[in-house]
């Protein structure tokens, strides 16, 4: 449902992604893992509209998206939960799901505020409170909430169990697994690669812009000589490594 084909995104002159060329079925938990600066958050961007790539094509469901605004993307069924959340502080976890949810109709708001507080239901407590008050697990919970908001087919993810602590980095993954069972489409970019790739369908690893390889999460998994020659420094879960 989404094709990247040799997408090309730079910063200036520096091509900070390289021919990148991906494929996310319908219902898919697709991993992009890699250590810092391999064009992962740029890839994310590009789809989304945040950036515009200077080539290569997105198409979603045969058509050629490439380069659309974040609002129409929004409208299409993508929405971004975007690396470090970049929330509302001074709004309450009420007022940014409810800005969130632009594209929707009052009511289609009021069903969806309903529907967070059940999924996260801490959020449903903590409804008056001001983003920037949120710990960072609740803040991360909002930031996947608000992007649910737009009631998106395919959600992409940058970076979600970032800063986490263990027990909130477990429930950030058992809720990746949860929205690909209700029917979700995602496409989450980790810098916790084992994990990544335990919970994923298939995955890209990529390095320095490129994507390097690809394969089924278990099939990835297995590959120990992937971790040594481009995961290893930066991988949380490897004991004695740094990064
Ligand atoms: P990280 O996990 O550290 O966020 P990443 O894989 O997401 O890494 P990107 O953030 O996409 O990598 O960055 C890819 C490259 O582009 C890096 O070399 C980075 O320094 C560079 N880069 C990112 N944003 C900009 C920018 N706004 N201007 C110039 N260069 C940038």
């Amino acid at each position: 449902m989404l094709e990247i084909e040799s997408l090309t995104t730079r910063y200036g002159s520096i091509a900070a992604l390289r021919d990148a060329t991906l494929r996310i079925e319908a219902g898919e938990i697709v991993g992009v893992i890699g250590p810092n600066g391999a064009g992962k958050t740029t890839l994310l961007n590009s789809i989304a509209g945040l950036l515009s790539p200077a080539g290569g094509r997105v198409r979603l469901d045969g058509s050629d998206v490439t380069g659309a605004a974040p609002d129409k993307m929004l409208r299409a069924g993508v929405a971004l939960v975007p690396e470090h959340r970049r929330l509302f502080a001074d709004l309450t976890v009420r007022e940014n799901l409810l800005v969130a949810g632009v594209t929707a109709t009052a009511r289609q708001r009021a069903e969806r505020l309903e529907e967070m507080a059940e999924l996260f239901p801490v959020l449903g407590d903590r409804r008056d409170t001001p983003a920037g008050y949120l710990s960072g697990g609740e803040a991360q919970q909002l930031a996947i909430a608000r992007a649910l908001m737009s009631a998106p087919r395919i959600l992409l993810m940058d970076e979600p169990s970032l800063g986490l602590a263990p027990t909130l980095v477990d429930l950030v993954f058992s809720l990746i697994g949860r929205l690909a069972a209700g029917g979700r489409t995602l496409l989450v970019v980790e810098q916790n690669a084992h994990r990544m790739l335990d919970a994923c369908d298939r995955a890209y690893i990529m390095r320095t812009g490129e994507i390097a390889t690809e394969g089924s999460g278990q099939d990835l998994l297995q590959r120990t000589d992937l971790f040594d020659t481009y995961l290893g420094p930066s991988d949380p879960d490897r004991p004695g490594t740094s990064g």
